[in-house]
């Protein structure tokens, strides 16, 4: 009895189909990497790190921060465009 069934080729066409899948999901993987879940500012949203308290906002309006404060306070405002502060800021 000859156990020898034809192997035959591999289905490449399957093969292929996987390799497809895995592809896609690298492209899946490296596009949330680019859309940015790793930016700093997507970090400091999604966490609502850090926004300054009140009477800081009221400092900056009123132009009374320091400079390296002052430069924090722009940039929540403006690079993360904080909706919290925003208006606050804008009083
Ligand atoms: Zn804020």
């Amino acid at each position: 009895m000859s156990n020898s069934s034809p192997r035959g080729r591999p289905r490449s066409s399957k093969r292929v189909r996987e390799d497809e899948k895995l592809r896609q999901r690298l492209i899946q993987l490296r596009g949330q990497d680019v859309a940015g879940l790793h930016t700093i500012g997507a970090i400091w949203r999604r966490q609502r790190l850090s926004c300054p308290d009140r009477s800081t906002l009221q400092a900056y309006v009123a132009n009374q921060l320091d400079a390296e404060m002052a430069d924090y306070v722009l940039f929540h405002l403006t690079e993360i465009g904080c909706r919290v502060c925003r208006p606050i800021s804008m009083i």
